[in-house]
This record gives C-alpha cells, structure tokens and sequence, in this order.
C-alpha cells in the first residue's frame, strides 16, 4: 500500500483517500484507465479501514465500467472483515459498523450485475431493514413527543378520551411543562430547528376516520406525522409564549421546564 497515506489520521487519511478516488473517475473519464487503476489499487487495503471507503472506491470503479473488480474487493473485504469478527450476527448497522458499510456497497454492486442473493446480501438486507425501523421508530416517537394541544384543544381531548392523560399530561400545565422539559432535552442532545405541532381534536377525529380509534397510540403518531402547522422553539425570553396563554416565555413555560 501507499506508505504516504499511513502518514494521516483517521480523518484526514479518509479524506485524502477520497479525493484520490476523485482523481480515479477523472482518469477513467479521460481514458487514462491504467493510471485509474493504479490509483485504486493503492486504495484497496483501506476498504477495511475507513467507513466511507467502501462507498467511494466502488463509485470510481463503476465509472470505469468495473462493477466485477468491486464485487471481488468488496468480497474479500467483507470475508476479512468476518473472520476477525466473533460472536454471533451483528444486532444492528451500528453494531456491524465498518462491515455494515462494506455488506451494502457490496449488495449494491451485485444488484447491478443482476447477482441473485447470497448469504451476505442476506444479511446486509437484514441490517438494512433494521436500520430504516429504527429511523421510523425513532422518527415517531419524535412526532409523538412534540405534539401541542392548545388549552381548550387539550381539555376538549381529555373530556373524550381521559386515558390520553398518560400520554400527554393530566392537565394543562403538565402537558406544557412535558413539552418545555422535552424540548429542553433534545437542544441539549444537540437538535436544533425544534419546533412544535399543533394539534386539534377535530384534525385527529377526521384522521382517524370512522373505523380508526383516535386514542390509538399509532392513529397518535400518524395523525402528528402529517402535521404541518408548527411553532419554532424556543422563542425569546421576553417574547410571548409558545404555548399562546399570552405571558412572556420567561415567565410561563421556560420556568416550567426546570
Ligand atoms: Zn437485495
Ligand atoms: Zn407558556
């Protein structure tokens, strides 16, 4: 392998590889296929290395009409990958890590050379479909936890469905301060662009249709995943409210939160 990339980092060697892929397409582009080659060759110990070198040595070698070169690298990256791994089945793409980036460049190469299946593909399928679960479960949950019931919305909710207090608070200021404390949480998560959705008694009633239950927890998620009306969090400190009772936020809901 080049002895020039060991000089970087993690990072940085990942980036430098990167743009030498680049260089790779150009060359195929022009016509230079053997210096792109050996551009790539000097690539290939990386595939075990770094995340996202699975991703762009193969887009370079699909430029230069090598769909086969990437499968074989890819195989064997995987096959070595796999022996050094022991236990049973990674539970997730997180879990799987760098064998997950190269199971999925690697499924997508033999999708593209019409390969049927193997046992690989297999499991990069059920990896795949784990994750994408999980961004769903992950995006409802989100949806769920940010839905606003104005008070008299609130109220009018509770008087004809009381268990959704569980849901959303008993009264009125608990469902304010579960809201402030949960937007509190998230910014500190590192989220940003927070914003709440309105809800309206009449909206979820109408979603929910006549066989559909509004106090279902997903007819819930669904209803407020299609929500649009939305309020930016967190507003000044001595502007109005979010919550619309017309005080400032310092001295309604921002208190309310700690
Ligand atoms: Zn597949
Ligand atoms: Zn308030």
């Amino acid at each position: 392998m080049d002895r020039g990339l060991d000089a970087y980092g993690g990072q940085d060697g990942s980036r430098v590889a990167a743009a030498r892929a680049l260089r790779a397409r150009i060359l195929f582009r022009v016509g230079r296929a053997d210096d792109a080659m050996a551009e790539l060759d000097g690539l290939r110990p990386l595939l075990t290395r770094y995340n996202d070198a699975p991703a762009y040595v193969s887009a370079a070698l699909a430029v230069g009409g090598r769909n086969r070169v990437a499968e074989e690298w890819l195989t064997e990256a995987t096959q070595s990958v796999l022996a050094e791994r022991d236990g049973p089945e990674p539970a997730s793409a997180d879990d799987a890590g760098l064998l997950f980036f190269l199971l999925q460049q690697r499924h997508r190469v033999r999708h593209a050379l019409g390969r049927s299946h193997d046992a690989h593909d297999n499991l990069a399928d059920r990896l795949e479909t784990r994750l994408a679960n999980a961004n769903a479960r992950a995006a409802a949950e989100l949806v769920d936890d940010l839905l606003f019931w104005p008070q008299g919305e609130f109220e009018q909710l509770l008087g004809q469905w009381p268990a959704l207090s569980e849901a959303y608070g008993e009264d009125w200021d608990a469902h304010r301060a579960r809201l402030e404390r949960e937007l509190n949480r998230l910014a500190r998560a590192g989220r940003s662009d927070l914003s709440l959705l309105i809800g309206s008694v009449g909206g979820l009633t109408r979603f929910a249709g006549t066989d559909g239950d509004p106090a279902d927890p997903q007819t819930r998620a669904g209803y407020a995943g299609q929500l649009r009306g939305q309020i930016t969090w967190p507003p000044e400190r001595n502007a109005a409210c979010w919550c619309g009772s017309g005080s400032k936020y310092k001295k309604c809901c921002l208190p309310r939160g700690r």
